[in-house]
């Protein structure tokens, strides 16, 4: 895999792509999880360099047909209405169709993209801008540690298809439930360990830290990436870097999305 550089991604014009994709399919690959594909131009000529590559999501403002596109720098022109947009990992892209397929959590229909993921439909259009490279590969590791709730397993699951063959792998995955779970095709010597929630609910992840803080992890260096809920990241960045001492190498802990409850200080990369 190549190693992703800031560089690499700083010298994309930011947004590189923007335009009205269309949805081509939609599958519900877990009951809280729908897979769903986009084509058509606006999803052409993408760079695919990492595993994971993020998009965003635009959805058009109340009253609007569609949504008002972000210029270079990812300014909006003067005047554009409120608009919803969220961040989606790239699952996988085919260049040649085009097409880019995103797994949804589908979380409540109070909240738009899980509403919309819901109920969305082959021929319904979406706006979208990117893709931005996410993962930064640690060429140095011996190993890399993955973990994060049911957010953070596309981009997961797409990084064990991608970390070279022979290399080490370790995915601490946290679902719903056993239902949530997903066949997993990992490239590298992959082992994961699925943490299921079976009641409790999403969020604060306290079985994902345990089962961290169970793990015995191999000697050498690592290339640490955790992302989920923030304050819940934060939590698991602590064990990671106070009680393990996982301070080389470039740790990613990001926040992929923040509870109702968690404070507004509570903003970690992402
Ligand atoms: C870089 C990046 C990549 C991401 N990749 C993915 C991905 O591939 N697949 C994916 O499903 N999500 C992914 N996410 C997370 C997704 O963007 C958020 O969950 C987002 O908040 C969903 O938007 P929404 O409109 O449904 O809810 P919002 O309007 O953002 O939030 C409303 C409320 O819903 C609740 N909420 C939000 N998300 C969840 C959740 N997952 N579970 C339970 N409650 C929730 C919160 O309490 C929140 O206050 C990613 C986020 C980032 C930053």
């Amino acid at each position: 895999m190549a190693a992703a550089t800031a560089t690499a991604a700083d010298a994309r014009p930011f947004p590189l792509h923007t335009g009205i994709a269309t949805v081509t399919a939609v599958e519900r690959i877990t009951p809280k999880m729908a897979r769903i594909t986009l084509g058509g131009d606006a999803v052409a000529g993408f760079p695919d360099e990492q595993p994971g590559e993020i998009l965003t999501l635009i959805w058009p403002a109340a009253g609007a047909t569609e949504p008002v596109m972000p210029l270079e720098g990812w300014r909006y022109p003067p005047g554009t209405p409120e608009q919803h947009a969220r961040n989606y990992t790239i699952r996988r892209y085919d260049r040649q169709a085009p097409s880019v397929t995103i797994d949804l959590v589908l979380h409540g229909d109070d909240a738009p993209a899980s509403r919309w993921g819901g109920r969305v439909r082959p021929g319904d259009t979406i706006g979208v801008a990117g893709p931005r490279v996410h993962f930064f590969d640690d060429p140095e590791a011996d190993y890399t540690l993955l973990a994060g709730d049911e957010t953070a397993l596309p981009s997961i699951a797409a990084t064990l298809e991608r970390l070279p063959a022979g290399h080490r792998a370790l995915a601490y995955i946290e679902v719903a439930d056993a239902r949530e779970r997903q066949p997993l095709a990992p490239r590298c010597a992959a082992e994961v360990v699925w943490i299921h929630r079976d009641g409790a609910p999403a969020g604060r992840c306290p079985k994902l830290l345990d089962a961290l803080r169970a793990a015995t992890l191999p000697p050498g260096r690592a290339k640490v990436w955790v992302a989920g809920e923030s304050l819940a990241v934060r939590g698991l960045r602590e064990h990671l870097r106070d009680e393990r001492g996982l301070t080389f190498g470039p740790m990613q802990a990001i926040g992929y999305w923040k509870h109702r409850q968690t404070p507004d200080d509570v903003d970690l990369d992402g």
